[in-house]
């Protein structure tokens, strides 16, 4: 039974069709960079011979969310918390610069900042959309107050995303 299915990182292919090449089921497409998740197999062969490294095989099912440690998560929370804060401070720093370099270095720390917050989210085990807490995290927005809220569309991520928990 197929586990896993190839991907391609279009940052970094660079169009030498050798993944096209040796594909056994002719499932990747480097006219349209897509890869046919239908046809594919998931041998690998097109991960093997890229040398860019632009394949990755990903599985299709994700493995159970582990159990986070309590103390873990609230202080993965908090210092998300506080990252949040310093990525507002810095955006608003940008858009109030008034040269050029100055917004530059404000919007590569608003950038960076926001890079870390979603490690540290991640690590708090809110990032994959399968997980018991995005589902709750969804859930609750659905369930609140919020103007302008897509809720059909929260609704119909609910019903489409599975939870492996
Ligand atoms: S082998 Fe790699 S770099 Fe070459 S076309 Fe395929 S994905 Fe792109
Ligand atoms: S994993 Fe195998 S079947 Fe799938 S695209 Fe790559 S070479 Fe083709």
């Amino acid at each position: 039974m197929k586990t896993r299915v190839a991907v391609r990182n279009l940052r970094l292919c660079t169009k030498d069709c050798l993944c096209l090449y040796v594909c056994p089921t002719g499932a990747s497409d480097t006219e349209n960079s897509i890869i046919d998740t239908n046809k594919c197999i998931g041998c690998g062969k097109c991960a093997d011979a890229c040398p860019s490294k632009a394949i990755s095989l990903v599985p299709l099912t994700y493995p159970p969310q582990q159990k986070k440690d309590e103390t873990l998560v609230k202080l993965a929370n908090l210092l998300a918390s506080n990252k949040a804060k310093e990525e507002n401070l810095a955006k608003a720093l940008m858009l109030n610069s008034t040269d050029n370099n100055s917004a530059k270095l404000f919007k590569a720390i608003n950038i960076s900042t926001r890079l870390v917050n979603e490690d540290l989210l991640r690590e708090a085990g809110y990032m994959l959309p399968q997980s018991k807490n995005a589902h709750q995290f969804l859930a609750d927005l659905l369930e609140s107050d919020y103007p302008n809220l897509p809720k059909d569309v929260i609704k119909k991520l609910l019903d489409l995303i599975p939870t492996n928990d």
